[in-house]
């Protein structure tokens, strides 16, 4: 949406607030596409033969890679091993030999490029699963290779001279890997909402953020704009010294939030358990110098993605000992067993040909037909809790009945560990009362929970206006959830992307949510918010987020009841 203030001549664009702070400063452009005249400017390039043709064409390919493996070398998550596939696949002899073959039918290089990576794309798109995901490493891969060739700079995000707003439709995770938070002042897309990349990059650096701004690409490119993430608005001609006044007092918000270092409590002196999600060894070490009191989930699956073969009990023991450490003698970790499928494509734990797999075989489903693997992950991570001496709590993903949950919990139980479920599918929510007569504590992945019962798939960026944990709906769920646990006497957490949006959390915890587990970078700003209020404020902001006709006003609702 669009308003424009007649008083003061500026342009206010509304998006999704993802991150808080406000900022002033050029927006810059994030390029999908090379301009279409470089590329006919270039024609067939004019090289003397095949041969001096091939030799740009090598020179390219090989910048592209060491481009990739630099960018791998930058970042330590499951990002790396995709950079690290696409550097092989830019210097790959087939999709070289097949550059050869079309040069020989004339056009030129770029013309060899896009035949051969469509050539290349069929096929892999052919093969299905984890093959047809490459298709767009290929696609990136092609811009990458002709940007080279005509001399236009790389697409994806630019490395701005001075710090900037940068502006995109979306972003994609390889995009992201090589941001500069230093001279990244604010990311704003066109698309995407709450839980869209963009948003969980932004989180993890902390960066302010607003998603889903319809009209932002349409900006001038070194426009002075005003970025405000809580409020998720985007100023075009305001006043600088207004500008300079509000981004004056954010910073020092900003500072005081980065200040505050626990322990979480409410005003009143209510006890918060703020937990960490974490996806291996380095992050959980990097998640236990924040003020968590420990971890509220361990992605396990995120360490197998680059990995064809089922790791052996011993070497998941040792990766899943890596994370406990860091935890032995002082905090409990929630280790989640394999959320294989869907979004999170696993090789040795595939179920291949489904037509719709986000409500196909995953997640726990996995281990019906396939019990062993379920029980060679639980006995990993039961000899990793005994070796660190470290408290081990077990959880599994996608669970939809009573039945499941039972069957879960007693073999994390023969294995003398805690055991608990997440809610991520609606029939949980609505049974939860029954789940906890079953298991010891509930997770609620709101991504997915929003997910289901939204009908919405988390990955679409233009459903984004549904997949936003601030849909009334989603939040009636996870209040009935917590409303269980308080009658069980049993902790109920939240560990989606929902726990680590201040606001939302003040709202979570006035709803009974006993642990609010998130990204480690977004612990600071929810503790700090969460000690400026009282249980009864966070209840009335539960009141006021769960009575709102949609989440934007429950956001406004929210942040009236706060007083911001
Ligand atoms: C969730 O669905 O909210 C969740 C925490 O799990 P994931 O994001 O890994 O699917
Ligand atoms: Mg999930």
């Amino acid at each position: 949406m669009t308003t424009f203030d007649s008083a003061t001549s500026a342009t206010l664009l509304r998006g999704t607030p993802v991150v808080p702070g406000v900022v002033a400063g050029p927006v810059v452009h994030v390029r999908d596409e090379i301009s279409p005249e470089a590329i006919e400017r270039f024609g067939d390039g004019g090289f003397a033969d095949a041969d001096a043709a091939m030799e740009a064409y090598d020179g390219a390919a090989a910048a592209v890679a060491d481009d990739f493996t630099a960018r791998a070398a930058a970042v330590s998550d499951g990002a790396a091993a995709v950079l690290t596939a696409s550097a092989g696949l830019a210097r790959d002899k087939g999709l070289r030999a097949a550059v050869v073959k079309g040069l020989g039918e004339g056009g030129g290089p770029v013309a060899a490029v896009r035949a051969a990576v469509d050539q290349f794309a069929t096929v892999f798109a052919s093969m299905g699963g984890l093959m047809a995901e490459r298709v767009t490493d290929l696609r990136d891969i092609e811009r990458r290779l002709i940007a080279h060739l005509v001399g236009e700079p790389q697409p994806g995000v630019p490395v701005p001279d001075e710090p900037s707003v940068v502006v995109a439709s979306d972003l994609a995770p390889s995009d992201t890997s090589g941001l500069d938070p230093e001279r990244v002042l604010a990311l704003v897309t066109e698309r995407g909402g709450a839980t869209s990349h963009t948003a969980i990059i932004a989180r993890q650096l902390g960066i302010p953020c607003v998603a889903g701004t319809s009209g932002v690409t349409d900006l001038d490119e070194g426009a002075f704009v005003v970025v405000d993430g809580e409020a998720g608005t985007v100023e075009v001609g305001a006043d600088p010294d207004e500008a300079a006044r509000r981004v004056a007092a954010s910073l020092e918000r900003r500072a005081a939030l980065a200040a505050w270092t626990g322990p979480a409590a409410t005003a009143d002196g209510v006890p918060v358990k703020l937990l960490a999600n974490v996806i291996d060894g380095p992050s959980a070490e990097l998640a236990a110098k924040e003020p968590v009191t420990g971890v509220g989930l361990f992605r396990t699956e995120m360490c197998f993605l680059d990995r064809t073969e089922e790791p052996s009990v011993e070497e998941q023991a040792d990766i899943y000992a890596a994370v406990l450490a860091p935890f032995a003698g002082r905090h409990h970790v929630v280790v989640r067993t394999l959320d294989a499928g869907s979004d999170k494509p696993i090789a040795f734990a595939a179920h291949e040909d489904e037509e719709n797999p986000a409500l196909g075989v995953r997640g726990l489903r996995l281990s019906i037909d396939n019990p062993g693997l379920m029980d060679r992950q639980l006995d990993a991570i039961a000899l990793a809790a005994e070796r660190t001496g470290a408290e081990a709590w077990v959880m599994a993903p996608m669970v939809a009945t009573v039945d499941e949950a039972a069957g879960f919990a007693a073999l994390v139980r023969d294995r003398g560990l805690r055991a608990g479920v997440m809610v991520e599918v609606p029939s949980a929510a609505l049974l939860a009362d029954r789940m906890l007569e079953v298991v010891d504590f509930l997770s609620i992945g709101t991504n997915d929970l929003t997910q289901y019962a939204m009908a919405a798939d988390r990955m679409a960026t233009d459903l984004a206006y549904l997949t936003d944990p601030w849909q009334p709906a989603v939040l009636q769920l996870i209040s009935m959830t917590a409303l269980a646990g308080a009658a069980a006497d049993k902790p109920v957490g939240v560990c989606g992307e929902a726990a680590a949006d201040p606001l939302l959390a003040t709202a979570l915890i006035g709803m009974g949510i006993t642990s609010l587990s998130m990204a480690a970078r977004a612990v600071r700003p929810v503790g700090a918010q969460l000690s400026e209020v009282t249980q009864d404020v966070c209840r009335a902001a539960a009141d006021a987020a769960l009575s709102a006709a949609d989440p934007m006003a429950g956001r406004a609702a929210v942040r009236e009841v706060l007083g911001h």
